[in-house]
């Protein structure tokens, strides 16, 4: 999993005015109009559904450290996201049937799995109705492994 979190800019002049990638911590910081987003970390396995502190406390200090006095992160308009990144052992999305009648597989892209989603999308589409999709499938079929 990883977090996002969104805050109320504080000071214009100190919040970023566009996107900032930290490639060093693996975050980006970045400007939404009246509020800032720092989004990154990584936490391992599923957890116990609650927010991982120390994942949580990476991006507030690279928030703080890369624009000081930027964003209101004690405000209670601050909002918290904690997403998945399901990943598979090869790196590559499993789509397509799953072996139980009905039941179609489109999961595993990992943190690219928006940029992904139309064109997994449109193949599963394509193998659902019967057509031929416009790129091979065999390399993310779900019975691979
Ligand atoms: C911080 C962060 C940044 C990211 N940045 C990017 C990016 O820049 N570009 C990019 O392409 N991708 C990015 N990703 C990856 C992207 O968010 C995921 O690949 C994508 O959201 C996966 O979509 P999904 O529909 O497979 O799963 P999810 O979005 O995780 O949706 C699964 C849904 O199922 C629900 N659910 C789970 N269990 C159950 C259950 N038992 N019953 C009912 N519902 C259930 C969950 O609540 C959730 O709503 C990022 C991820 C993170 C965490």
């Amino acid at each position: 999993h990883g977090y996002t979190v969104s805050a109320p800019v504080r000071e214009d002049s100190h919040a970023p005015q566009g996107s900032v990638i930290d490639p060093l911590h693996r975050i980006t910081i970045t400007r939404q109009g009246q509020r800032v987003r720092v989004s990154g970390g990584a936490e391992i396995g599923h957890g116990n559904g609650s927010h991982h502190a120390p994942t949580l406390q990476t991006l507030y200090l690279a928030l703080s450290g890369w624009f000081p006095g930027g964003a209101l992160t004690s405000s209670p308009q601050v909002q918290v996201w904690r997403g998945a990144r399901p990943t598979l052992t090869d790196g590559a999305p499993a789509i397509g049937a799953s072996g139980v009648s009905g039941l179609w597989i489109n999961t595993g892209h990992g943190a690219c799995g928006w940029a992904q989603a139309c064109g997994s999308a449109r193949a599963l589409a394509d193998l659902i109705a019967q057509r031929s999709p416009a790129i091979d499938l065999q390399p993310f079929a779900p019975q691979r492994f």
